[in-house]
């Protein structure tokens, strides 16, 4: 390890992403998301890291498909330890440096309530299109060209003094007229340009910590001995035990909507034939989509992050 400062681009940090193991990668100015929150001094830059989830699971139809949560807790693994990798090598060039994890919130935000939606450490769907990586999508997923929104993402804090990426200026998303992401939708979360989060947690972490405090409150209140036996053999927890023991199911979950939008170079080749058909598709939904227009006020609030919508 050497302790004097190496002269760095932003190529050179994206080259060895890449070599680590990224499929993308984008340097953002650290005041556009505030890192200083997160540290004042290492927070100049964030360094933004995607890798994509398999095809194969995301041919799989059915949103509560265990290879689905174990396949992408894998894919997260690695995105991890591939910005721990990047960590390192940074700190050997002489720029101390600190990953935030997607999945962690802040303790301090919880406030005794399970259900209740905890925002991540770092609004990282945005540091992505700050990075340039994409745009996002009506349901504020974030949208790649090469993947679509099928990308996990992590990001490096440091204070190298390298060029910032912009964002990207059109939208990727195809708008209302597509709307895929909401025909398909289990919790019925998707909106105009906005998700209703809560709904969604329960889908996209379905064995996460409010499951297990619904779970553990059925048990404690439960008196009768046999059937308290019965809770404690019961699938739920079975399936509880499961994730906590590899986090599948809790860090990864659904992610139909990211499977059929048709956004990023891969969905014709890989994706198109198994999701022709969206049979989640109900008479509700298709009377809230046409009553959506693609320009709106939600639309406008958001567009620095949303992008150019192509018909406006
Ligand atoms: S992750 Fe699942 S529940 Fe959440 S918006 Fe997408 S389809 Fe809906
Ligand atoms: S499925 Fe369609 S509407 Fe939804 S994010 Fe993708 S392109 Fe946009």
């Amino acid at each position: 390890m050497q302790f004097h400062k190496k002269t760095l681009t932003a190529e050179d940090i994206k080259a060895k992403a890449r070599e680590l193991g990224a499929d993308l990668v984008g340097i953002a100015d650290g005041t556009t998301v505030d890192a200083a929150r997160i540290s004042a001094v290492d927070g100049d830059r964030v360094i933004v890291l995607a890798k994509r989830l398999n095809e194969g699971v995301a041919r799989i139809r059915r949103w509560d498909d265990r290879h689905k949560y174990y396949n992408d807790e894998l894919t997260l693994t690695h995105l991890e330890e591939t910005s721990l990798e990047l960590v390192y090598w940074l700190e050997d060039c002489g720029y101390p440096a600190l990953i935030v994890p997607p999945t962690h919130v802040a303790p301090s935000s919880y406030d005794g309530d399970s259900n209740a939606h905890l925002e991540p450490l770092m609004p990282f769907t945005h540091a992505a299109v700050e990075a340039g990586l994409g745009t996002l999508g009506l349901n504020l997923q974030l949208l790649t060209p090469a993947f679509g929104p099928r990308v996990l993402l992590t990001a490096v804090l440091c204070s190298v003094p390298v060029e910032c990426d912009r964002p990207m200026a059109e939208a990727l998303c195809k708008g209302p007229s597509c709307g895929r992401c909401l025909k398909v939708c289990p919790a019925g979360a998707v909106k105009q340009w906005d998700r209703d989060w809560q709904a969604c947690d329960h889908f996209r972490s379905p064995h996460g910590f409010a499951q297990l405090s619904e779970h553990l409150t059925k048990f404690a209140e439960e008196i009768d001995p046999a059937k308290r036996k019965q809770l404690l053999r019961s699938e739920d927890s079975f399936n509880l035990w499961q994730s906590i023991l590899r986090g599948a199911g809790v860090v990864t979950g659904c992610r139909r909507c990211a499977d059929v939008c048709p956004v990023g170079a891969d969905y014709e080749k890989m994706l198109a034939d198994a999701h022709a058909e969206i049979p989640e598709n109900t008479p509700d939904k298709k009377r809230r989509l046409a009553a959506m227009t693609a320009d709106s006020d939600a639309y406008r609030s958001k567009q620095r992050f949303i992008g150019v919508l192509k018909r406006i």
